[in-house]
């Protein structure tokens, strides 16, 4: 190793799932919308000239678009680059004493990678036996506690009591909800955020509102909270928020009527696809997101994966301890989901 090296932040980075270049191909892997953004996103054109000037390093057309949507303040929401950069930028600002922050064992894979990242301690409570969160682990002294809700990628939601639950144990840190999932049937904890200047609610249009490719995501709670992340966020970069994102995004939000048909359209396939698998032997925890946690009675799940991949079907499978035999099956269309059902039949 170099001089140098030794000097050097090292890290081993979240793996995304993959994305790959091939057409014909059926992916039910990254949990993204089967179904195209609103037409009106797709209807409104950028003009390429304005490109030349820098974004609103505000982005307020859509931070007063998202405000309104949610009935909030407009200094009650802050947006990133995804979720991912909301939640990042969080941890930084938040997780920021000697003790240590809590999340579940088993949930969404990048909040170890950014604890590591940013140096914060950490403990990850074991989910119980049928992957439900045990609310008293998360009773004890800590530095701040992450919940996804719905849970991935077991796909469980837990009810806004439950959450209430944890932040009444919880009012000297900051409580991060994750709600990536909670258009697709769980219940928000957004209605807590005036009672509780503690939580902050993430939530993203990479999923329910079929935008990934353009990275938005954003927080809500308390005016305290989401000043002290713009503290942050504009001491490390002004512009996150590129404007394509900042007028699209705006569009999205205005057609509510599409976000709820395709998100329908989602959950009535996901609803229809369980009950078939049932029926060749697998078996899932009740899902309230766009996908399913599977596993086989008979069949490993490397091998399903393996399989299906060679047949250009793309699923997620974790190699990692007590989920090494599931799989997560994003939802995609009914077509998809019937050859999918087709492949697993004749497996
Ligand atoms: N939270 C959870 C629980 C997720 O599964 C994902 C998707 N990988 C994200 C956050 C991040 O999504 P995005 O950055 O696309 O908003």
């Amino acid at each position: 190793m170099s001089a140098w090296e030794s000097n050097v932040r090292k890290v081993i980075p979240y793996v995304p799932g993959e994305q790959p270049k091939e057409n014909n191909i059926i992916k039910l892997n990254t949990n993204e919308n089967p179904y195209p953004p609103s037409p009106k996103v797709l209807e409104k054109a950028v003009e390429l000239e304005k490109l030349r000037l820098y974004p609103d390093d505000k982005a307020e057309l859509l931070v007063d678009t998202i405000a309104d949507y949610h009935g909030l303040n407009n200094n009650q929401v802050f947006v990133g680059v995804g979720s991912d950069d909301v939640l990042a930028m969080a941890f930084m600002t938040f997780f920021n004493s000697d003790r240590s922050i809590l999340f579940p064992d088993i949930t969404y894979s990048f909040y170890d990678v950014w604890a590591e990242l940013f140096g914060i301690s950490y403990e990850r409570p074991a989910l119980d036996d049928n992957f439900r969160i045990k609310a008293e682990d998360y009773y004890k002294e800590n530095g701040g506690v992450v919940i996804a809700n719905p849970n991935a990628p077991t796909g469980i939601a837990e009810p806004i009591s439950f959450i209430e639950d944890i932040l009444e144990h919880n009012k000297d840190v900051v409580v991060i909800v994750d709600e990536a999932y909670v258009d697709f049937g769980g219940e928000s904890a957004l209605p807590l955020i005036d009672k509780y200047e503690n939580l902050l609610v993430v939530r993203t249009f990479s999923k329910s509102r079929s935008m990934a490719g353009l990275r938005i995501g954003y927080a809500m709670g308390s005016e305290k909270l989401i000043k002290y992340m713009k503290d942050v966020k504009f001491s490390y970069n002004s512009y996150t928020m590129n404007m394509p994102s900042i007028i699209l995004g705006t569009e999205s939000i205005k057609d509510e009527e599409y976000f709820r048909e395709t998100v329908g359209k989602v959950v009535e396939t996901r609803d229809w696809f369980k009950e078939e698998i049932k029926k060749i032997g697998f078996s899932c925890p009740d899902s309230s997101t766009n996908f399913l946690f599977i596993t086989h009675k008979d069949i490993p799940a490397s091998e399903i994966f393996n399989k299906a991949r060679e047949k250009k079907i793309f699923v997620r499978y974790f190699k990692k301890p007590r989920i090494d035999n599931y799989l997560r099956v994003t939802i995609g269309t009914r077509e998809d989901m019937e050859t999918f059902l087709e492949f697993l039949k004749t497996l």
